[in-house]
């Protein structure tokens, strides 16, 4: 349903106290500056707005997205109807005890994965290492259970407490969330509110030592400052991605402003004034000559959300 911006400020006066941007250009609003205006992007300023925004989109039967980072996500050219939400006030981070060989963390959904990452290497708590160098937020990595360097998200998570669309709030164990690679449950259609996470307690200096050895590692093997959504592709089983497509001569091809990347092919990179469209289409165009090459069909990594 769409509805226009007078009748959107009507809806949200009283409700509501955050930010409210109309016709928001995604591609302000995405590591691979890529995608077309949302109907209106929403930044709850507290919990109590942010249930009653998911009251008004139920009662309306408005579609709605929630959106961490914005770093593995396409947009597409259309933009976006109905909502995006954001959680950028909710990014608070605690430890609720640090006893024995063990610390508990609550982490909000709207912090940057990163500030959790550097949290843990100053007081030397172990298990996240591996996701040094994730962009986006903790939220984000908690739907696609995110991980590198044989460390995933979900391997610290002991629970999330999940709002869904009709403002419900539940608690959920990790071992209930169906977590696998790069994916989870969790319906589009629910909130991560926050989550209480485990670490393992470790000598600072190790714990750093080995945050600098993977930073330093993908520094060297991914196009981490350029333009681009992450990862393309999944993992076939027991292989990589951008080995194939890089085996596949695909390196360096390009569709209007987009293109493989020469550090690492899984990487597709936003090289000027790109669209979703161009994306689309190189990836369909690799995605095919890898199949004729090897036989193998690769599954999308990155979400293509909007309209066409
Ligand atoms: C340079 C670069 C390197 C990367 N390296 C890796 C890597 O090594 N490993 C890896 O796994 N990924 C990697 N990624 C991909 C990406 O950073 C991760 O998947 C990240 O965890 C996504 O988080 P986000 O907050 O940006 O999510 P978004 O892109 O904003 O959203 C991703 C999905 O999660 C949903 N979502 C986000 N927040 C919430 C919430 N609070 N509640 C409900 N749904 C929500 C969105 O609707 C969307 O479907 C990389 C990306 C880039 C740009």
């Amino acid at each position: 349903m769409l509805i226009s911006r007078r009748e959107w400020e009507d809806a949200l006066g009283g409700i509501y106290r955050g930010d409210a941007e109309f016709g928001a250009p995604m591609k302000n609003h995405t590591s691979l500056a890529v995608g077309g205006p949302a109907d209106v992007l929403l930044s709850p300023a507290d919990p109590v707005s942010l249930k009653n925004v998911m009251l008004l989109l139920q009662k309306k039967n408005i579609l709605f997205l929630p959106l961490g980072g914005g770093t593995n996500v396409l947009v597409r050219d259309g933009g976006i109807e109905g909502a995006v939400i954001n959680f950028k006030a909710f990014r608070m981070m605690q430890v609720i005890h640090d006893e024995g060989n063990y610390a508990g963390l609550f982490v909000e959904a709207g912090a940057p994965l990163q500030m959790l990452v550097n949290f843990c290497k100053e007081k030397g708590y172990a298990g996240i290492e591996g996701l040094t160098g994730i962009p986006g937020t903790f939220g984000g990595a908690i739907c696609g259970n995110a991980g590198s360097y044989g460390c995933e998200i979900r391997d610290v998570i002991q629970s999330v407490v999940i709002m869904s669309g009709d403002g419900k709030i539940d608690r959920f164990d990790a071992e209930d969330l169906g977590f696998g690679y790069r994916r989870s449950a969790i319906k589009p259609t629910d909130i991560v509110l926050n989550a209480n996470i485990i670490l393992r307690k470790d000598d600072k200096d190790a714990v750093e030592e080995r945050v600098q050895k993977y930073l330093a590692e993908k520094m060297k093997t991914q196009p981490i400052s350029a333009r681009s959504a992450g990862c393309v592709f999944k993992n076939p089983e027991g292989m990589s991605a951008g080995k194939l497509i890089d085996e596949a001569g695909c390196k360096g091809m390009k569709i209007g402003g987009i293109e493989v990347s020469g550090v690492h092919a899984n990487f597709f990179i936003n090289s000027g004034n790109g669209r979703a469209a161009d994306y689309i289409s190189l990836m369909h165009e690799v995605s095919l000559i890898v199949e004729k090459k090897c036989g193998i069909v690769l599954e999308p990594e990155i979400r293509v959300v909007g309209r066409e």
